[in-house]
């Protein structure tokens, strides 16, 4: 069969509801079925979490890349699944040249996941990426026609499985323990009959940290944006905006862009295209940067004006500095399990928000003394 890239999917005309990634299921990666969950559970918790937790913002640093001179950079291993042999599954990326110029399958993903790094990075947000593991698997035994689809599926609903789904998360559960895989990425084959696009469970907490990835959906703008969801990212702390810049040295003409974790509607104007980072408040960009249509090549996107990447209300890597430190604990090795849990006095505190108080105050900029108890699990680096 032949396979093709998915260059230029348009989210406008697939997605399942106002803002939402385009997904097979309102379960998986729709940020917008605004659950208790995901509109005060999960800000909380990162509210909780920014209240204890270092920051490295890019107003606090100058640069991005300078944030690792004042916090330690937090390292998040993935454990990287795909249901063919190595060789078979990377070859089409190859023939497409969309494998960074490597031709190994371990190779590939340190490259690729390099790049993701560097978005996170270049936004601010001490955090690495490090691909731990990566293996083909076979899961015919659990069901010979349909486990490559039905796997997508079991790993965006791992709270709550269905009975179908319990076998697979019965699998990869032990699998992420004996790698110590903070996050499990299931990297699938082009026509597996699972969900239409690439999925995460928003904010799902250690036990629930897998994502799906397409075919296509390994590159760094959606890989970065479905382990955005792990950390917390939402659709709508993206930036979508317009401005004046060339694609690839073309002519600069009023164009859209926006930052990775954006999943709107577009503006109607001419190609739009992902600046490849994050929402940042305060952060700015200005002539040569990665950019890309969300699912395709590396391109540059020349601005020749400053443009905002973020303000207040739109600030995805508050967040996801906050979560990093604790996703970064989520597994490892010699202790296979470490769940983050609130201090004593954020639960207390939960407990009033949750009766009435306002999510908003625990996600202001204050900042408060760092309790003892609050020190948390971190892997370093120098
Ligand atoms: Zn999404």
């Amino acid at each position: 069969m032949l396979e093709r890239p998915l260059a230029g999917f348009d989210f406008a005309s697939a997605r399942v509801g106002p803002g939402g990634c385009a997904a097979a299921t309102g379960r998986i990666d729709d940020v917008d079925a605004r659950s208790l969950h995901q509109t005060i559970v999960l800000p909380l918790l990162a509210g909780l979490l920014w209240l204890g937790a270092p920051h490295a913002r890019a107003g606090d640093v100058g640069t991005a890349g300078e944030a690792s001179n004042f916090l330690p950079t937090s390292t998040i291993d993935v454990l990287v699944v795909y249901p063919r042999p190595a060789a078979e599954h990377l070859a089409s990326l190859i023939a497409w040249n969309r494998a960074w110029g490597e031709t190994e399958m371990g190779a590939f993903l340190d490259a690729n996941f390099a790049r993701v790094t560097q978005i996170y990075q270049q936004s601010g947000i001490p955090v690495e990426f490090r691909i731990v593991h990566h293996e083909a698997v076979d899961f015919s035994n659990i069901d010979p026609n349909n486990w490559k689809a039905t796997l997508s599926f079991a790993l965006m609903s791992p709270g709550d499985p269905i009975a179908a789904h319990i076998p697979y998360l019965d699998v990869v559960g032990p699998l992420r323990e004996l790698h110590g895989a903070d996050l499990l990425i299931y990297w699938r084959q082009i026509g597996d009959a699972g969900p239409t696009s690439n999925g995460a469970n928003p904010g799902g907490g250690a036990d629930k940290a897998y994502a799906q990835l397409t075919y296509t959906g390994v590159n760094p703008p959606i890989a970065a944006h479905e382990t955005g969801h792990l950390l917390g990212g939402q659709h709508q702390n993206g930036v979508q905006g317009t401005a004046s810049f060339s694609i690839a040295g073309d002519t600069a003409q009023l164009r859209e862009y926006r930052t990775v974790m954006t999943v709107a509607v577009p503006l109607g104007l001419d190609a739009y295209r992902y600046v490849w980072r994050f929402s940042n408040a305060g952060d700015s960009v200005a002539g040569d940067n990665d950019c890309s249509a969300f699912s395709a090549v590396l391109e540059t996107c020349h601005f020749p004006d400053t443009v905002s990447l973020g303000d207040a209300s739109h600030d995805s890597a508050s967040i996801l500095s906050a979560m990093a430190p604790v996703v970064a604990g989520f597994r490892s090795p010699a202790s296979p399990v470490v769940v983050p849990a609130a201090p004593v006095w954020a639960q207390g505190l939960l407990g009033l928000v949750l009766a009435g108080a306002g999510v908003g105050v625990l996600l202001g900029p204050q900042r408060t003394a760092l309790p003892p108890a609050l020190t948390r699990r971190r892997r370093t680096r120098s």
